[in-house]
């Protein structure tokens, strides 16, 4: 075993392990609080259909305002421990001092004082814990639930909310174009939008924080494909392809024009703002990606985070 020597970073508390279900998530970010209380600030913005909360995390006190969100999909969790991380390296860079200080704290106060960094890095606790742990049997629809995921006891495909609802189905963008597309008419696994735009609370408070707090930005992590998603039907500003264009030099991702795809959070996001918002592939493989590509992955997420918090 090698001896911890005082050139070593020290332990850091977003780690994941074989799973990441709320209860880690919730764990892991009271750490954060107990010891970066003082930059971190976290409020709930709502809760989930099964009554969790809806954690809202901000750090920095600049007038630009960026926002981040993560596992509006379930099986995508990992992108719930790749934001914290983030915000656990932003907080630690903003408090070294003296011999500590180095270039990533000094950009980390940077940050600090022009940005006001908004995240909610688990937008679907509800279904990152049925993914991840199956049914809850005192769950009262659970044997609904059951029906829905095709009878089968694994739901580790599953990507709704715990109403079978798709939440990057549920944002009013063309959202009767994309239910007529998608032809699901009850809740599922994945890609029912419900019977209208808003009616879960997770989709709900996420659009709630973005009318009230007028994001200059948006990103939206989701897994998998290493791309970055920068268009919708033409209502992006024309800077978002070139800002698109430098998140893929950075984190070796491709930028990607789509089309033929509405009522997700960055589709309304563009389409209510006019503002850059991009929904970013993290990653490549078969969800639920697997731990031992986090590293790699956050190495990719933090490059586009820190590419943002700049432009
Ligand atoms: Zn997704």
């Amino acid at each position: 075993m090698m001896e911890k020597t005082a050139s070593q970073p020290p332990e850091r508390i977003v780690q994941v392990g074989t799973a990441y279900q709320f209860k880690d998530y919730s764990v892991q970010l009271n750490q954060l609080l107990d010891l970066y209380g003082d930059v971190i600030s976290c409020t709930s913005i709502g809760s989930s259909v099964l009554g969790k909360p809806l954690w809202c995390l901000k750090i920095g006190r600049g007038p630009r305002k960026v926002h981040v969100n993560a596992a509006v999909h379930a099986n995508e969790w990992i992108t719930a421990p790749l934001l914290l991380r983030f915000i656990e390296a932003f907080a630690a860079g903003c408090k070294q001092r003296g011999a500590q200080e180095n270039e990533s704290s000094l950009e980390c106060r940077r940050w600090f004082d022009n940005t006001t960094l908004i995240a909610v890095p688990m937008v679907n606790p509800d279904g990152v814990d049925l993914s991840q742990g199956g049914i809850d049997p005192a769950c009262s629809w659970a044997e609904e639930l059951l029906k829905w995921n095709g009878n089968h006891s694994d739901f580790s495909k599953w990507k709704a909310n715990a109403r079978g609802i798709d939440l990057n189905d549920q944002f009013p963008a063309y959202w009767e174009e994309e239910q007529s597309r998608r032809g699901i008419t009850e809740p599922a696994p994945q890609d029912y939008g419900g019977t209208a735009p808003l009616t879960e609370p997770e989709a709900i408070a996420l659009a709630e924080l973005t009318s009230r707090e007028q994001f200059d930005y948006v990103l939206s992590l989701h897994t998998q494909g290493r791309e970055i998603y920068w268009n919708y039907r033409e209502y992006e500003p024309e800077i978002a392809e070139q800002l698109a264009l430098r998140l893929a030099k950075v984190s070796g991702y491709r930028a990607v024009k789509l089309g033929g795809s509405d009522a997700g959070y960055k589709d309304w996001f563009i389409y209510r703002f006019g503002r850059p918002g991009f929904t970013i592939e993290v990653g490549e493989g078969v969800n639920p990606l697997p731990v031992s590509d986090f590293d790699e992955m956050y190495g990719q997420i933090y490059a586009i985070i820190a590419s943002i918090m700049d432009s």
